[in-house]
């Protein structure tokens, strides 16, 4: 028998619609949703191979539990008495801050960890909270905290209706975007070139998007947010700016970057002043111009000044909160706003116990992890929980991260694989696959470029005897707590608090809805997808229970599969503002403060060799190499490096070299490419799938290496915590000038 799901792909920002074709119980071919409202049909290779991750032979269908140092399967009653029990000891012997929870990237694209997550870790109670987030964005939510009084109120480059986009560290040909969710970023972005737009893209290393950029420029890496920062001199100096007045602090802006000109910044970024001069009156002169930064710009030192500063470009030329420019998404299951102000952002509210990193969103940077783990003395780390996360091959220094999991007494971990951190712990919690998964982008509709929602029910009922991903977190939960509470009645009691806040706030079209009459209407649903269907409904376009009734609910999802259009980005400015003073913070002061030490490099030689990342469009972070079709033919994981760097260490293509920097030595194949700068090279990330005792057949075949292993977990961004991804000095040697065999 043949059927179709639609469903959208949860495995990127992008959020594609997918059409699957299912025939006899498997997937048989996977194509873009034409009526997709928001991806009209686009796909990228992963998006086609849901189906095989589904299938693969080495997906966990049931927990394991290590005995006597080997795995064996068990029941779900056994495996999750046995991680509550062992998280619930070290937390009786030696308290909550015994323990660290690491969450990883998959969380933010999945249901139940976008709404079950923070319940299991309050029980948990550990201040040693880490996530991907700090090998990734972590600048740009404390940069839109400080600015705007939210770190989740983030503006997205409006690339639909834009006449000119500036990149910086940003490559939505591999990645399809980042911090702005907006599927076929190559059709969008010709669509700009096609209205007489034009696109220039800032980069170490000329990418495809670059190549399809109508200008490039090479930037060493790191550099970044001083360029910026002379760009928006540039366009102060040459005359008034005339602000809305809830945006303050351009003096004190003004003052605080005047050292940074276009002449100043040119050594250390190789950019020609005359060109910077250039760059910064066609940005600032375009009917209506966004810079959009990314992980180049972000998983640096002064990833936050970056951060900050693109965004004050954008706010200095008219271009913040305005058609064409960086504007903020309506998500439809944000909380509605009735005036501008909140409680503001701040961060340190803790500090970590060794480094004395402060908190960040309740985090601490992801780079802290192994000396938590390893420094003696009270508090130190002796349990770990990671869910959906792989620190051993995401985090800095990943030999010492391997080295810190197997010093652990006790850990769980939630995974659909035994991947290279999972085969650490003593207790693994599979969830279903991503296809007996009901799919929203909870995280990702604040960051749409139009906004737009869309439901996606499972495509394969998961097997019953398998607990739904936010059953298991609700019964880690529960376990943890020492409590015998039916998951059922935790889920109710949760959903049934959020109802009656919701229904008092007096921006929501629910306000002053009956409790009792919401409450029939939204049980009908269970789990996350009651959840989803109170935000909805209490939302900016719900239908507030009959108070408007052509808003959305989720049954109005489910009627619309292909997803509903709710239009084009509106300017929010300043209701939307969460700082206590309702205004626009454009020089905040721990800023400020920190550009002494961003100005501290225009004068600093730099090193021969820098190391840079490089996304790849068929990998996603650590995980898919698992898929055969998406690392099958040419070596992917390669040292890129440009020719001349390579005559003069006399190495040919297919020849390798040992990468050494300050935390560690990998030995990469190199590949010679006039597309990256001169002294700087790049490898991939994720790689490095050569530990025998994790389950990853197909990755092991061709295991790559790990860039992790040459980054530095004291070099941090100290605002944010973000670990130094980019500009990492290295040396090279030669191994082997040709190819081996
Ligand atoms: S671009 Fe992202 S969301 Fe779209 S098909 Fe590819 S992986 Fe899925």
């Amino acid at each position: 028998m043949t059927t179709m799901s639609i469903r959208t792909c949860p495995l990127c920002e992008a959020t594609c619609g997918l059409e699957l074709t299912i025939e006899d119980g498997s997937v048989k071919v996977i194509r873009g949703d034409k009526e997709d409202v928001f991806s009209h049909g686009f796909i990228c290779p992963k998006g086609t191979t849901l189906g095989r991750l589904h299938e693969d032979p080495d997906r966990l269908r049931a927990p394991l539990i290590k005995k006597n140092s080997e795995f064996v399967e068990v029941s779900w009653d056994e495996a999750i008495a046995a991680a509550g029990a062992g998280l619930r000891a070290i937390i009786d012997a030696h308290g909550a801050s015994a323990t660290a929870a690491y969450v990883g990237n998959p969380n933010v694209h999945n249901l139940a960890g976008s709404l079950y997550l923070r319940p299991l870790l309050k029980a948990l109670g550990s201040p040693n909270v880490f996530s991907a987030s700090t090998v990734d964005q972590m600048p740009k939510h404390v940069s839109c905290g400080a600015m705007f009084g939210s770190p989740d109120l983030i503006p997205v480059p409006d690339i639909d209706r834009t006449d000119y986009l500036l990149m910086l560290g940003a490559d939505p040909y591999e990645s399809n975007g980042s911090l702005a969710t907006a599927p076929d970023w190559p059709g969008r972005m010709a669509a700009i070139q096609e209205r007489g737009g034009k696109i220039v893209t800032v980069d170490p290393r000329k990418s495809k998007t670059a190549k399809a950029s109508d200008e490039h420029l090479f930037i060493r890496p790191g550099t970044d947010a001083a360029w910026v920062a002379a760009l928006i001199t540039t366009v102060l100096e040459a005359g008034d700016v005339e602000l809305p007045d809830f945006m303050i602090g351009l003096a004190d802006a003004k003052e605080a970057l005047a050292g940074f000109t276009a002449e100043s910044v040119a050594a250390a970024t190789t950019i020609p002043a005359e060109t910077t001069r250039r760059i910064a009156v066609e940005f600032a002169t375009a009917p209506s111009a966004v810079a959009y930064g990314r992980m180049g710009t972000h998983t640096t030192e002064y990833g936050t000044l970056a951060s900050w500063l693109v965004d004050l470009l954008n706010a200095v030329t008219g271009n913040l909160d305005s058609p064409g420019g960086a504007m903020f998404p309506m998500a439809a299951i944000v909380t509605p706003q009735a005036a501008p102000g909140g409680r503001g952002f701040q961060t340190g509210r803790y500090r970590s116990r060794v480094g004395g990193h402060p908190e960040v969103r309740g985090e601490m940077p992801s780079a802290a992890l192994v000396e938590e783990i390893q420094t003696p003395g009270e508090g130190q780390v002796r349990a770990l929980l990671v869910v959906g996360g792989n620190p051993a091959r995401s985090i800095p220094d990943s030999e010492r991260v391997e080295a810190a999991l197997d010093q652990l007494e006790f850990m769980v971990a939630v995974d659909v694989y035994l991947t290279e951190t999972a085969r650490h712990a003593d207790v693994v919690l599979p969830p279903p696959s991503v296809l007996e998964r009901s799919h929203f982008d909870v995280a990702f509709t604040s960051l749409m470029v139009r906004n737009t929602a869309n439901y996606s029910p499972p495509t394969f009922e998961k097997p019953d005897d398998h607990p739904a991903e936010w059953e298991i977190l609700l019964a880690l939960t529960a376990a943890i707590q020492g409590n015998d509470l039916p998951v059922a009645h935790m889920d109710e009691a949760g959903a049934a608090a959020l109802l009656a806040k919701a229904l008092t706030n007096p921006a929501s079209p629910a306000f002053g809805t009956d409790q009792v009459v919401a409450w029939d209407e939204v049980s009908r649903f269970t789990g996350p997808q009651r959840i989803l269907d109170i935000r909805l409904r209490t939302g900016p376009y719900g239908d507030g229970f009959g108070t408007n009734p052509d808003g959305l609910s989720l049954q109005k999802l489910i009627d619309n599969p292909h997803g509903i259009d709710l239009g084009p980005l509106e300017p929010r400015l300043p209701l939307a503002s969460n700082n206590p003073d309702g205004q626009v913070h454009l020089a905040p002061s721990e800023f400020v403060a920190d550009l002494p030490r961003l100005a501290a490099i225009l004068d600093t030689p730099s090193t021969p060799f820098v190391l840079v990342g490089r996304r790849q469009l068929r990998s996603n972070n650590s995980w898919m190499h698992n898929v055969e079709v998406l690392v099958k033919g040419k070596e992917r994981c390669t040292l890129m490096m440009n020719p001349a760097d390579a005559d003069v260490l006399g190495v040919d293509p297919g020849g390798s070299v040992t990468v050494t920097s300050e935390a560690g030595q990998v030995d990469a194949p190199v590949e010679l490419s006039e597309d990256i700068m001169p002294g700087v090279v790049s490898l991939p990330h994720g790689w490095g799938h050569d530990d025998p005792e994790a389950r990853l057949t197909v990755a092991a075949r061709r295991p790559g290496v790990n860039s992790n292993v040459l980054s530095n977990r004291t070099d941090i961004d100290p605002l944010s915590g973000n670990a130094r991804l980019n500009g990492i000095p290295v040396e090279l040697a030669l191994v082997s000038s040709h190819r081996a065999g």
